[in-house]
């Protein structure tokens, strides 16, 4: 079946007793067992619940996994990912990596005994100069944020192959409709379920996918023994939301291609971040590894802080708001929101400045949106 089918359908249908065309919310806590020895699949939600289950089902399907964890939030399927590994074990990742990711990788476990790289993924020899004997994760997230820097998640996965190390790909911006990282090699893949595959702005969730037993048991024993497991109720939104992933990457691309072509040619706009603009350095790489362009994108303007304070309080569509994905346009400013937990050296490093606006485009229509962008561009 193509994507758009699986997405409505696998894993939705549930209900034996009633037949009901979606899935049951089962929100309770434990299961009673029929004898000492049996019980129908499930006996405390801790470990597992049906609800959750379908949702699981059909996410490890889009992504062409064969096992999917759901979590409470991206953040937890991410450190559940990083249980694979012990003290001492060192990781390299991107030096543009998401926020929180930085933060935990740099912070929360680094006191807990694991070793960081972060590196300039785009470039290969930087990413082989890094890999030590010690060496047992690369940790890939393309396109970055907010820059929208690609980095070859082939070539990533051969080198990693060569040396036994694992890789986990963060496949939160693009979205199984968009990207699918294990036709890349890759070993295990996370997801901010809160973004795209939700898609509606409404709950927090996670979910990691493998397609090796042992990884997948491993995974499964660390979702169970930390309790990091999605309620029911979230993984029931989430369920309903991925039903209509397709339709909406299709309508966001769109939207977001009107607008990067208009900011494009804009007087007041210096420089447009958007991988589907032939001018991105990296516009063939997304043409090979991605199916679309996706729908985030920033672009610094002419001026300052003062001029993107101008821009924030003229737009009357875009909210001024964190986070991505969901239908609803949002526009934020990494210096002091997103990216703010970054040192401003750390900041300036990566390309991020005072001028840097950052979009999550919705799926309202492209005419209203390039519209008002235009107007509160006119500062
Ligand atoms: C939002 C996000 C996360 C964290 O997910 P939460 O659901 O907020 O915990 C991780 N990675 C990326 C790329 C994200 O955009």
């Amino acid at each position: 079946m193509k994507f758009e089918t699986r997405s409505v359908h696998v894993g939705v249908d549930k209900d034996s007793a009633y037949n009901s065309a979606t899935t049951p919310i089962y929100p309770t806590s434990t299961f009673s067992w029929d004898n000492l020895t049996t019980n129908r699949g499930f006996d405390y939600t801790r470990s597992g619940n049906p609800t959750r289950s379908a949702l699981e089902e059909n996410i490890a399907s889009l992504e062409g996994g064969t096992q999917c964890r759901a979590t409470s939030t991206g953040m937890s399927a991410i450190v559940t990912t990083l249980h694979l590994f012990k003290p001492g074990d060192h990781i390299i990742a991107g030096d543009d990596i998401y926020g929180g990711t930085y933060r935990l990788f740099s912070d929360v476990f680094t006191r807990m005994g694991l070793k960081f790289s972060f590196v300039k993924m785009r470039d290969l020899s930087k990413l082989e100069a890094a890999i030590t004997p010690e060496t047992k994760c690369i940790w890939i997230e393309t396109p970055s944020n907010p820059l929208m820097n690609l980095v070859d998640i082939e070539a990533i996965t051969a080198i990693a192959k060569k040396s036994n190390i694992i890789t986990i790909a963060d496949n939160t911006f693009m979205s199984p409709y968009l990207q699918r990282p294990f036709e890349f090699g890759v070993d295990v893949i996370v997801h901010s379920t809160t973004k795209y595959l939700n898609g509606h702005s409404d709950v927090v969730g996670g979910c990691v996918v493998t397609r090796d037993d042992e990884l997948s048991q491993k995974i499964a024993y660390t979702v169970n023994a930390l309790g990091l497991g999605c309620s029911p109720f979230d993984a029931w939104l989430i369920l309903r939301g991925i039903k209509t992933l397709g339709p909406r990457m299709q309508a966001h691309q769109r939207a977001a291609m009107a607008v990067a072509e208009m900011l494009d040619g804009h007087p007041n706009v210096e420089h447009v971040y958007y991988p589907g603009l032939e001018s991105h350095p990296q516009h063939a790489l997304a043409k090979k590894q991605q199916d679309g362009f996706g729908a985030m994108l920033s672009f610094d303007i002419k001026g300052g802080r003062a001029e993107a304070e101008k821009v924030f309080e003229r737009s009357e569509l875009f909210l001024l708001a964190e986070s991505l994905g969901g239908v609803e346009s949002l526009m934020e400013y990494p210096e002091t929101m997103s990216h703010a937990s970054m040192t401003l050296e750390a900041r300036r490093q990566a390309g991020i400045t005072e001028k840097t606006i950052r979009v999550s485009i919705g799926i309202e229509h492209p005419d209203d949106l390039v519209a008002d962008l235009k107007q509160a561009l006119d500062f």
